[in-house]
Formats: structure tokens, sequence, C-alpha cells
């Protein structure tokens, strides 16, 4: 039999607020543990705790960008439970109202891939094991978190990755969360069920905790999934349960039974009130929106004539795509710059983070000086990107690389003189291209731009020698 896979994804976003959700205290990652605390985010008995309007305004935010309806009343909820990295034993959450309701993100192929509801809540604290035993730093404790749930649209695992990196980006552009997934600042849980290919009912899911790799998460949904249909198969039944992914077997082990909304006992926390958002406030927010990376995508294929593949690779970090809105003002080929960034400047940034930060010494005004300089006809390629190189490394104006004589260019008379020159000198090139050796006209043609200094144009010279030959 065929199967159809269905996963749905509730994922975290961690807030990059100033301070945590409830307490003054800093939201800051990789601070010495239990540094970041105060009696609130540590439980104590007798506190109280107070939203932080900053997570709404950042709830809010997201909710726009994806497309979400905003409550105009919402409330926060306990969500019960013991652990050692929850001192109050329950977490501050939202359950029956939650902030933001029925969104969609977008994929490539224009599927929408429906958000049930985002909610606020806050962070339990970390566990740290070492040499059999556990620690607890509580400066995690607190911090804010948007949970992004999907209804259960996501058909394959590659579909599931496009819609994290996609809600990743949309987070990192409207600057609520930085998405580091390394530092867990944004996690998912993966919800995956198998079901009859084409049957409407849903069967019954695993949920695998925790995934904060893309690459696993898409080997994680793959092994479930086979997992299921062999199950299945095999004359029996999956068992809802919630799932460890380990990475070194790739292959998932149960945590615990899966538990159910009533297991948490859920109720309204009567230690805060009611967040009663007014309709200006909201449009205030919108009005705050950047440009989100699905327009500047469109933009950039549309009007600019950019190939799909490399506006993608411009959009994909919000710095570099930052960039390249700066660089282009005034500029007739917005595609040199991207050309730029990609091919040259792209070379020296290796990683994610790297590229992410996109910290190079050449200014957008700088990079706009050179290609204008290419677009009067003053610059040529050749030069404009060995200037580039130099522009890279030093930080300094395009101008300190080119001479006067260098973007004067190169007169048809000069370039006919060379050409002819050339011809005379490489008599054997000569033959060989008459004769059908098109490559010969390789040699000839370095010969005349080695005699340019770089200063002419190749396709230029060709066609004169071709003409010349003839
Ligand atoms: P819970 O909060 O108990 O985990 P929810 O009903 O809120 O349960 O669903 C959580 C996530 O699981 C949602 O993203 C939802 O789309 C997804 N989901 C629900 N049922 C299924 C199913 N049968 N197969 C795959 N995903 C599912
Ligand atoms: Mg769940
Ligand atoms: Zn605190």
């Amino acid at each position: 039999m065929k199967y159809d896979l269905v996963v749905g994804l509730e994922t975290h976003v961690e807030l990059n607020t100033k301070t945590k959700i409830f307490c003054n205290c800093a939201n800051k990652f990789g601070s010495e543990p239990n540094t970041n605390c105060c009696p609130i985010c540590i439980g104590l008995p007798g506190t109280l705790p107070k939203l932080n309007r900053q997570v709404v305004n950042f709830a809010i935010k997201a909710a726009l960008a994806l497309n979400c309806e905003v409550s105009l009343v919402s409330k926060m909820d306990r969500k019960n439970y013991v652990y050692p990295d929850l001192p109050k034993a329950y977490q501050i959450s939202q359950f029956y109202e939650p902030i933001c309701k029925n969104g969609y993100i977008e994929l490539d192929s224009g599927k929408k891939i429906r958000i049930n509801h985002i909610h606020m809540e806050e962070d339990a604290a970390k566990l740290v094991y070492k040499s059999g035993d556990t620690y607890v730093d509580y400066n995690r404790g607190g911090v804010p978190l948007l949970e992004v749930v999907t209804e259960p649209d996501i058909s394959s695992s590659e579909e599931a990755a496009e819609y994290l990196e996609k809600l990743q980006m949309i987070m990192r552009y409207i600057g609520v969360s930085d998405c580091r997934m390394q530092e867990g600042s944004i996690k998912c849980d993966v919800n995956v069920s198998v079901k009859p290919e084409g049957s409407e009912k849903l069967g019954t899911r695993t949920e695998i905790k925790n995934m904060n790799s893309i690459t696993f998460m898409v080997k994680a949904i793959d092994y479930e999934r086979e997992r299921h249909i062999e199950l299945i198969e095999n004359g029996g039944k999956v068992e809802q349960q919630t799932l460890r992914y380990l990475p070194e077997t790739n292959s998932t082990e149960s945590m615990r039974s899966k538990e159910d909304a009533q297991d948490y006992r859920y109720f309204r926390d009567p230690d805060l009130v009611d967040i009663v958002l007014r309709k200006d406030q909201i449009e205030e927010i919108r009005n705050t929106l950047p440009e989100l990376p699905d327009v500047r995508l469109k933009k950039y294929v549309n009007e600019f004539g950019i190939a799909e593949k490399e506006a993608m690779l411009l959009v994909k970090y919000k710095n570099v795509s930052d960039y390249f809105e700066k660089s282009i003002k005034g500029l007739k080929n917005a595609k040199t710059v991207s050309n730029f960034i990609i091919g040259q400047i792209f070379r020296s940034l290796e990683t994610e983070a790297e590229k992410e930060e996109f910290k190079i010494l050449t200014t957008p005004s700088q990079m706009n000086e050179l290609v204008k300089l290419i677009e009067s006809g003053k610059l040529n390629m050749n030069l404009a990107k060995k200037a580039l190189i130099k522009m890279l490394e030093s930080g300094k104006p395009v101008t300190e690389f080119v001479s006067e004589s260098d973007m004067q260019g190169i007169s048809p008379e000069e370039m006919k003189k060379l050409c002819e020159e050339a011809i005379k000198s490489n008599e054997n090139a000569v033959k060989d291209y008459l004769s059908g050796k098109e490559k010969a006209l390789k040699a000839l043609l370095g010969c005349v731009m080695k005699q340019t200094r770089g200063r002419g144009n190749a396709q230029e010279i060709e066609s004169m020698l071709k003409g010349l030959i003839r």
C-alpha cells in the first residue's frame, strides 16, 4: 500500500528582548550560570510576575508577518508539571486564548502551510548533566518564547525544512529573534503520522521533541515515516508517544507516553491580567514591519532580472539583503552588485554565521561608487573585480586602487593597433584559427589583454580580432 506522510510542527522561537518575560533579569545567552536570576524567575513563593510589554509587541509583529489575526483580548494560563527545570511547578503559557490565530507561511510551490496559533510563554531552566550529576542553570528560566503551531499540512520532510527555513528567515527580518539553532534559540517539536494514500482520516502520531537542527529534523521525519509504515504493514499499530531523536544511530527512542492537555491541568493564571489590545496599537506595529523576504525575492527576480537561485541567496540573510538594497541606489544594473556579493564577497565568508553577520569592510556607498564607474563605462569589469578585492581587504574606496589612466578605458584606435600587432606576431595561432581551431583565438585575445593591462573588454577585442583576421 502507498502512504501519505502528515507532519505538524510546533516551533519555539526565543525572543531577543533585553529582559525576561516576567521580571527584569537580563535575557542573555552564554552568561555564567545562575547570574541572570531573581526571586521571580527562580519561582520563590510570594513573588508576582509582570508581563514584559516588548514580548507582546514582538508577538504582534510575528503575527502580522505570518498572516495571523491578533486577538484583541488574550490571557495567560498555567501549564502544570513537575520537573527540576521548572521551580514553580508550572509554566506560564497561553492555552485558552493565545495572542495570534489562523495564519500561514507560503512555500515556494505556492502551497500554504496553515498556522493554527502562536502563543507566548516562558522558557524553563536548563539542566546541565556533568559527570553523573545534574545541575540547574536558571538563566534560561523565564526567557520569552513564541510557540508557532502549524496545522498538519506538511506532507514531506523537504516541506518541513522549507517551512522552518522560511519561519527562521521571517523572524530574523522582523528582528524578534536571531533564530540560532546551535544556541537553541529556535527549536522544533515534530509531529509525524502516516495514512493510506488519499485517506481523509489522520493516522496516530508520534512527537519528536526538541529538534535543533534542520538536517536532523529531516532525517528524523524520514525515519519515523518508515518506522510507522513498517509497523502498519506488519499488522502492528503506531503508539502515540513522545520521542527523542538519536543522531548517532539515526533513530528515535521513547521518552514517555504522550501526555494530553488535561494532564497539564491548564487554568487561567490568577497573577496576571488580561492582555487587552487596541486596533491602533496593532496598526502602529504594522507600520514598523520591514519589507519581508518573499516581497524582496519577487522584486529581485521580476524587476532586477536576477536568477531565482541567486536572489534566494541574497534574501536568505537579512544583513546581506539590506546591504544589497543600500548598494543599488541609482544603479541601472542591480545584478552587478548581486554578482559581486555572491561571486566575490561570499567566497571569503565561509560559515552560515559569517554570512548572516555579513561583516565586510566595503560600505554600501563604496560598492555603489564602484558599480557606477562600471556603468558609466569608465572602468571595465576586470579592473573593477581586481579593485573590489583590494577594497574588501582594506575598507578603502575604489579611487585608491584605480588610476586616472585605468579609468580612461581604451580607444578603438589603440585597440585596433594592439590587435594588429598580436596578429602579426602570432602567425601560428592565426593559421590554427583559420583552419577551424576556435581555441586559437584565445591565445591572441590573451596577448591583447595583456597589452591593455586589463583595461580592454574581452568581448570587444575578440570580435575585433575576428574581423581583422577574415
Ligand atoms: P499537543 O499540543 O498535545 O501536542 P495539538 O493538537 O495541539 O497537540 O497538535 C500539536 C501539533 O501536532 C500541531 O502542529 C498539529 O498540526 C500536529 N498534529 C496533530 N495531529 C497530527 C497527526 N495525526 N499527524 C501529524 N501531526 C499532527
Ligand atoms: Mg505538542
Ligand atoms: Zn528574574
